[in-house]
């Protein structure tokens, strides 16, 4: 085994403070990689302070990683010393349902193996993620960082990016759209870039005027306070779609009136509390609400290469581990522009 600094949350309770986890060694078609960046997603405080509940403690979190691979097992065969590559938000999966059949193992329905608060298929051992300085990882569930894309910048990627990526080609976003983005954080941010690059015309809709001017510099042509009622009135049916990125409870009714006839709502953001939905909202205008969760490693892959073809990166704030409660509180107060990454040469 590994032993291999990291920074955890003991408790629901406890800022996160040093730790130690154990990696293993590659074994057959495993990957080692030695950690450069990890980003810092909204879930990783949900899940830290337990918002949704059963979480595992002593967590070390973290599932927007990009490294270089530092070993490889005697049968892996996609990867090489030096490679620079990526791992999001899970680390495996069944790989016989139909979902993995399918390449969209976030849905397995045995349950995919989350990078951190979840447990090993088989050994039932913890998993810890990236804000620590190495991880070993199936070759399978891990993606290669395209040239061109700073390391950084392409951490947050494999979170946020695909997060807010899969749906719009789900959901089928098309060129000329009038798309809404809820919430200018870290998944907001890449809605932005995401919806722009696909041809839409990007309003967003935040609690911040101060994000206004970042808002137009990312693409959007329009900005609009959520925390002004008359916003509601004004852009009433006026949105193809909407991406809702909010990380607290807010009222989906509200939103859901700003679509057009056929509008597609779709939820992103994991408040702790669930919250009423309207019949109304939905029915007169023959409006969809959805969600999604993250996206699968080919649809992983594809947004990496799409966004090293069109210039697409996040927008980051590079931290030491040890700036690491002071943004989780940044983060809480809508205080993000737009990810903050740790530097995990920082936990050496
Ligand atoms: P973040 O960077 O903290 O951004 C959340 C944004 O929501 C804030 O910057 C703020 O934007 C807005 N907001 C916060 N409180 C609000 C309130 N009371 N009312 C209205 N808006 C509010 O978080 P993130 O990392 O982007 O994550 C956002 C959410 O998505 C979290 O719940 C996270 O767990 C979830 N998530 C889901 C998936 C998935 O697969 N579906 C993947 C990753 C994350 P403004 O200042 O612009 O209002
Ligand atoms: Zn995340
Ligand atoms: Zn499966």
């Amino acid at each position: 085994m590994l032993k291999t600094p990291a920074y955890a949350a003991a408790t629901a309770q406890s800022p996160l403070a040093p730790f130690a986890v154990e990696r293993r060694e590659p074994e057959a078609r495993d990957v080692l990689i030695d950690i450069l960046y990890c980003g810092v997603c909204h879930s990783d405080i949900h899940q830290a302070r337990d918002e949704w509940g059963g979480s595992i403690f002593p967590m070390v979190p973290g599932h927007e990683i990009v490294g270089r691979v530092a070993k490889v097992g005697a049968q892996a065969s996609k990867f090489k010393v030096g490679d620079i590559v990526g791992i999001g938000c899970f680390v495996d999966s069944c790989r016989h349902c139909a979902q993995c059949e399918a390449g969209e193992e976030q849905y397995c329905s045995e349950g995919m193996t989350a990078t951190y608060n979840s447990r090993e298929r088989g050994t039932g051992v913890p998993t810890y993620g990236g804000y620590s300085t190495r991880i070993t990882v199936n070759e399978d569930y891990v993606l290669r960082i395209p040239d061109g894309i700073p390391l950084e910048r392409a951490a947050p990627l494999l979170c946020a990016g695909i997060t807010t990526y899969s749906p719009m080609r789900h959901y089928g976003l098309k060129a000329g759209d009038k798309l809404g983005v809820v919430g200018l954080g870290g998944l907001g941010h890449m809605a932005v870039k995401f919806g722009v690059a696909m041809g839409a015309e990007v309003t967003v809709l935040s609690t911040s005027e101060s994000k206004r001017q970042d808002a137009l510099e990312l693409g959007a042509t329009a900005f609009a306070v959520t925390k002004d009622k008359e916003t509601f009135k004004r852009l009433a049916g006026s949105f193809d779609f909407i991406i809702d990125n909010v990380s607290a409870p807010h009222d989906y009714n509200d939103y859901l009136g700003l679509l057009r006839t056929n509008g597609t709502m779709v939820l992103l953001g994991v408040p702790e509390k669930p919250a009423p939905v309207s019949a109304f909202s939905l029915i007169g205008q023959r409006r969809r609400l959805g969600g999604s969760m993250i996206g699968g490693i080919r649809e992983t892959q594809e947004m990496l290469d799409f966004c090293a073809v069109h210039g697409i990166a996040s927008d980051v704030e590079v931290i030491g581990i040890q700036q690491i409660n002071e943004a989780y509180e940044r983060m809480l107060n809508g205080d993000v522009h737009y990810r903050f990454v740790i530097d995990t040469s920082s936990l050496t």
